[in-house]
């Protein structure tokens, strides 16, 4: 099969020629339609911050497909099937994993960084990382599910609790914030506000049902400008990272208030006044990736018609133009939000 090629140290693929095996038992061999190109590709590829446990490696982890091949004990799908594949490995037997939180596996890993992933022909999985994708839901949006769009939907009806009452506030509208915005449009009848630097990825978050906006490039404090738009933050998700938006944004939250960090960044983080904390009750945890529940219930979110992702889907492009959209995906020309890797378009 053709599949885009990482060796360590190389600031690109390679598309060359690789043997694939069958399926073994409880495997299943899928035919990849979509894969989208992540912020943490571009970490991986471009810049070689993210290493892969062992090269050359195939990256690509937001993957939907047809399935081709079963082995002998699949029961679940069968040659035809439209899927998702999950973007996340792990070991399916330790208690978390039994209680349906992989994403707290201690052998968690990830499909393109830790396994072979989906910029190829075809990929080989596990069926229990595979998931039944409706034939309503194109595939291109259906691969994005599995990362830009599961892991803000654990952040906020999981970690954050999200109540149809709630004032919800979204920090950092990238290619995951944007869905959160999403997300949080879909599940709270309340005010949505988003957070960025960017006009552009506030423009986006204005489509997908944000009621206010702020760019901090125009603001002081983000913590006054959001208490001037809203009488008060019920769940704050910060997927920006940077830890000095979220503790001046402490003073404009509720009591019972939820702070979730999904940005990862490097700055400490520190509550000036830890009293608002225990006076107002309000917690901070953080969240990573998702668990086995949210592409179900995203596919049903969609099914039902409250979320539609049409506008995450930035182009479509073949195997050959992975360097270039890892490189535009960087420069964030045109507010890209996701480019959509289809291997029959080479
Ligand atoms: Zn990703
Ligand atoms: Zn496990």
């Amino acid at each position: 099969m053709r599949a885009a090629i990482l060796e360590n140290g190389l600031r690109k693929v390679e598309i060359r020629e690789k043997s694939i095996a069958g399926p073994t038992d409880t495997q299943v061999k899928i035919r990849i339609k979509a894969c989208g190109v992540c912020g943490s590709d571009v970490h991986l590829i471009a810049h070689g911050t993210i290493k892969c446990r062992q090269y050359p490696r195939v990256p690509g982890h937001e993957a939907s497909g047809v399935v081709e091949e079963i082995g002998q004990s699949v029961t679940k799908f069968k040659k035809g099937d439209r899927v998702v594949i999950a973007a996340g490995t792990s070991c399916g037997i330790c208690k978390h994993c039994l209680a349906g939180h992989e994403n707290l596996c201690k052998d968690i890993g990830v499909f393109g960084f830790d396994c072979d992933g989906s910029f190829a022909e075809f990929l080989i999985a596990e069926e229990r990382y595979l998931y039944s994708l409706p034939d309503s839901i194109p595939f291109d949006q259906g691969a994005i599910l599995a990362d830009a769009v599961s892991t803000p939907y654990h952040a906020i009806r999981y970690r954050g609790n999200i109540q149809e009452s709630d004032t919800v506030a979204i920090i950092g509208c990238g290619g995951l914030g944007i869905h959160g915005v999403a997300i949080a449009r879909a599940l709270t009848k309340s005010k949505l506000v988003a957070i960025d630097v960017d006009d552009g990825a506030l423009e986006n978050a204005v489509h997908y049902g944000a009621d206010d906006v702020i760019n901090l490039k125009n603001v002081k404090n983000p913590g006054k400008a959001l208490k001037e738009v809203t009488k008060g933050v019920d769940l704050l998700v910060d997927f920006s990272g940077y830890m000095s938006n979220v503790e001046e944004s402490l003073r404009a939250m509720n009591s019972n208030g939820r702070i979730v960090l999904v940005g990862i960044g490097r700055q400490p983080l520190k509550f000036l006044i830890p009293f608002i904390l225990i006076e107002k009750m309000i917690s901070v945890g953080g969240s990573y990736g998702s668990d086995r529940r949210a592409i179900p219930e995203l596919i049903d979110l969609y099914t039902q018609g409250k979320i539609n992702l049409s506008r995450s889907i930035t182009s479509h492009h073949g195997l050959d133009e992975i360097n270039d959209c890892i490189e535009a995906l960087e420069s964030r020309k045109g507010n890209p939000i996701r480019y959509i890797i289809d291997p029959s378009l080479d």
